[in-house]
Order: structure tokens, then C-alpha cells, then sequence
């Protein structure tokens, strides 16, 4: 059997909720399928919404649900140094650039080139460019802060023909319907890849981390569904392997509307404090083994 090996990658910003153990149910129970590993990792890197308390609670409520998985966790706020490296790649491929701009400042020039005004999957497109060498190096000097962002045009020319052909393999749930998509990150416009207050992104480091623990199979929810366009661009740009994705449902609540952090009554915590069961859990979720 191919190796088989995928993984649930929440971020500890708040409780994890019943869409949040459909996605590791889903992934645990894909890997078990396949004779495969299941992997869990904390995505701490906005360590201003991160709180330890929830990466307690984290592994509290999976472990209550009945989940094993390998240790040690990966937790990305210990591993900054390694997706400086990543970054740095892409500064020494030149597809990168600083942008000083604050988030009003992108918003207002987004607004005065309304030829770009279209909305990506992170919200408004902005293409900018990089600054002039004085201007950036004044900056820089004053010890302004600033963000990476991939320079689409750049990527274009560093991957030459191969960015027309990028694409990433899309799996139904189950993994029995594979189609091949093809890769159009340019819907991100330029993508921020390194914030200015974490040095990285989402982007960056789950590319990264997803590579480095041989991820054969990213199994996340269909939020995600447009990341793995900017995410195969990532991958040809690093030169990582391109990994499967299977992007599920979200869970919606009574009113169709689809779960947040903020819906308290849905999180593990409070149906356990209400008397559920982990087995209640899993079979209000379809999972009856
Ligand atoms: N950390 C992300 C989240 O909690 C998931 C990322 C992923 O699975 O790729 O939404």
C-alpha cells in the first residue's frame, strides 16, 4: 500500500466546535482507511489570537473524542527559524517583495485602481510592486515595520511555462473521485506571505509543515478550498512535493448557517459539559465506528 499520511492543523484561537471535530474525525478515519498516520499540528504562528489554554483544550477535547495521533505535535511558534528559511528562498528567487503599506494605505490604493477592485479569497486583490532601492532602504533605516508579498508577475517569470501548467490534485472525501485542477493563484493577487507581526503566513508555513512531515493527503475544511491554488504555487516555487487535497463540507448549525469560534453551544467542551457522550458526538457527526 502507498504511504498514506495526513493530518488536522487547528489553529488554538478559541474551543474547538463540532466543525472542527468533523475535520479531525474525517482525517483520522481517512488515514486509518488507508493503513496510513495521522498527524496533529498547532498552528500558533498569530501568537496575538493564540492562547496556550486553547491548545490545552485542543488536545483535551481530541483525546476525549476517542483520537490518537503521533507526538511529538508539531507546534509552529516553536519553528519560526525554519519558515525564515522558507522566506528567504523565495527572496533569493526574487518573487518576493516588502510592502510598508498599512492596511488603510492598500485599502485606499486598491480603491483608487478600481480596474483591480476585485475581491480574492482574503478579501480586496492588491497587486503593488516594490518600493524604489532609496526609498525602501530610508525605511528600512527608520525601522518601519513591513510585510512579504509574492509578487505574482515575478512568479510568473521565475516558473516561465510552468506556471500556466501548475495545477494540484483535487479528491472527493472518500478519496474514490481524483481530479486534476488547475492552479490559478492568481486570484490572490499578491498574496502577503510573511505578516509584518509573524514574519510568516498560513501560506507559508502549512506549505512548509505539510511538506516536511511528507503530508501525502491535506484533508481540511472547503474554507480552504482556494489556499491550495496559492499553496501549489508555493510548492513549485520551494520545490516541495504537491500533496492531495480533499476539502469536506462545513458544518452548518440549526439555521444552515456555518459554525464559528464564537457559537458556544457547539463546542466540544460544552456538549460534554451538557452530558454528550464522545460517541453522541461522533454519530450526530456520521461517524459510527
Ligand atoms: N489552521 C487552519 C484552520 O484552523 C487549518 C489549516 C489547514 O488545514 O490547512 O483553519
Amino acid at each position: 500500500m502507498t504511504a498514506f499520511v495526513t493530518r488536522f492543523a487547528p489553529s488554538p484561537t478559541g474551543l474547538l466546535h463540532l466543525g472542527h471535530a468533523f475535520s479531525a474525525l474525517t482525517a483520522s478515519a481517512a488515514a486509518r482507511k488507508a493503513g496510513g498516520r495521522f498527524l496533529l499540528r498547532i498552528e500558533n504562528i498569530d501568537q496575538g489570537r493564540c492562547r496556550p489554554e486553547f491548545e490545552a483544550a485542543i488536545l483535551e477535547d481530541l483525546a476525549w473524542l476517542g483520537l490518537d495521533w503521533e507526538t511529538p505535535v508539531r507546534r509552529q511558534s516553536d519553528h519560526f527559524p525554519d519558515y525564515d528559511a522558507a522566506l528567504s528562498r523565495l527572496i533569493e528567487k526574487d518573487v518576493v517583495y516588502r510592502c510598508f503599506k498599512t492596511r488603510k494605505e492598500v485599502l485606499d490604493e486598491i480603491a483608487r485602481a478600481p480596474h483591480i477592485g476585485r475581491d480574492g479569497p482574503e478579501g480586496p486583490l492588491y497587486i503593488g510592486a516594490p518600493l524604489a532601492a532609496l526609498e525602501e532602504r530610508n525605511l528600512l533605516a527608520e525601522g518601519a515595520p513591513f510585510a512579504w508579498r509574492l509578487s505574482m508577475a515575478k512568479a510568473r517569470d521565475a516558473l516561465g511555462p510552468l506556471f500556466a501548467d501548475l495545477s494540484f490534485v483535487e479528491q472527493d472525501i472518500d478519496g474514490a473521485a481524483t481530479a486534476r485542477v488547475r492552479a490559478t493563484p492568481e486570484i490572490f493577487g499578491d498574496a502577503v506571505i510573511a505578516r509584518k507581526d509573524s514574519g510568516t503566513s498560513y501560506h507559508l508555513a502549512s506549505v512548509h509543515d505539510d511538506a516536511l512531515a511528507g503530508v501525502t493527503h491535506v484533508i481540511r475544511g472547503e474554507d480552504l478550498r482556494a489556499a491550495a491554488h496559492l499553496h501549489a504555487l508555493l510548492q513549485a516555487l520551494l520545490g516541495l512535493p504537491a500533496p492531495a487535497y480533499r476539502h469536506h463540507p462545513l458544518i452548518a448549525d440549526e439555521t444552515g448557517k456555518r459554525l464559528a469560534k464564537r457559537d458556544k453551544a457547539a463546542t466540544l467542551h460544552a456538549l460534554r459539559e451538557s452530558g454528550a457522550s464522545a460517541g453522541d458526538v461522533r454519530r450526530r457527526l456520521g461517524f459510527t465506528d
